[in-house]
C-alpha cells in the first residue's frame, strides 16, 4: 500500500469541504453523478470511434447502493474507470474545472450559493464522509486500484479486485452531531428527491438498491 500526501491546493479545498457549514450537503451526491455520467459519455465516444468494441445502452447505468447497518452510500458506474496513475492524477488534485479561485470564506462573504453554483467536484464527499473510497478498473486494464482518504492527511491507494470496468465510490457517512443529521443521505425518499432536484437530466439509468433498516 502506498500512503500520499495531496498537495497544497487540494488540502484547502478538502479542509474547507470537511469543516463546510454549507446548508446544501446533499450536493455531494449531484457532483458525483456527473462524474459517473461524464464517465459513462468518455466509454460512450470511446466505442464510437473504435470498432471492435460495440455499446450496449443496457450496459450502462448508475447504480446507487445503501447500506443502514454500516452507514455506508456507494455511488457505482459502468464508465470508462482510471487507472493507478488516473486515480492519483484526477483525485489527488483540486478539481480542474474549478475555474474560480476557490478562497476561505467565499461561501460566507458572498452571502449567496457558490458552492451550489459551481461544480465543486468530488472533494464536496467530504462535506458527508468521514472516509471515501474509490475502488476503479480502468478500459483496457486488468487491475484494478483502491483509493482511499480521510481527509487531509493524505490518502492511499493499493491494488484491489474488481469485475467489470468502472467506478465505484463508497462514502462512510460522519458520525450525527446536533447540529446535522447525515443518516438522512441513507434514505430512499431523499435520495430520491435529490436526484430528481439535481440530476434529472442524466442521460442514464440511476438505479438503486438499499439493504438494512
Ligand atoms: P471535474 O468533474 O470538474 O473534472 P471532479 O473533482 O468532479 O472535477 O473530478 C475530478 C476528475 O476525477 C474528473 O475529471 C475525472 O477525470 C475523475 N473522476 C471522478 N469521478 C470519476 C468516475 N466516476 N469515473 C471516472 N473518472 C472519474
Ligand atoms: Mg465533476
Amino acid at each position: 500500500m502506498e500512503v500520499k500526501q495531496f498537495q497544497a491546493e487540494s488540502k484547502k479545498l478538502l479542509n474547507m469541504m470537511i469543516n463546510s457549514i454549507y446548508t446544501h450537503k446533499e450536493i455531494f451526491l449531484r457532483e458525483l453523478i456527473s462524474n459517473a455520467s461524464d464517465a459513462i459519455d468518455k466509454i460512450y465516444y470511446k466505442t464510437l470511434s473504435e470498432d471492435t468494441l460495440v455499446f450496449n445502452k443496457e450496459d450502462y447505468y448508475i447504480k446507487i447502493r445503501v447500506d443502514k447497518e454500516n452507514r455506508t452510500l456507494t455511488i457505482r458506474d459502468t464508465g470508462i474507470g482510471m487507472t493507478k496513475d488516473e486515480l492519483e492524477e484526477n483525485l489527488g488534485v483540486i478539481a480542474k474545472s474549478g475555474s474560480f479561485d476557490f478562497k476561505e470564506g467565499n461561501e460566507l462573504k458572498d452571502g449567496h450559493d457558490i458552492i451550489g453554483q459551481f461544480g465543486v467536484g468530488f472533494y464536496s464527499s467530504f462535506m458527508v464522509a468521514q472516509k471515501v473510497t474509490v475502488i476503479s478498473k480502468s478500459i483496457g486494464s486488468d487491475e484494478a486500484y483502491k483509493w482511499e482518504s480521510e481527509g487531509v492527511e493524505g490518502y492511499s491507494i493499493e491494488p484491489a479486485t474488481k469485475g467489470d470496468v468502472g467506478t465505484e465510490i463508497t462514502l462512510k457517512l460522519k458520525e450525527n452531531s446536533e447540529d446535522e443529521n447525515y443518516d438522512e443521505y441513507l434514505e430512499q425518499y431523499r435520495l430520491k428527491a435529490i436526484i430528481k432536484r439535481y440530476s434529472d437530466f442524466i442521460r442514464y439509468p440511476i438505479k438503486m438498491d438499499i439493504t438494512g433498516s
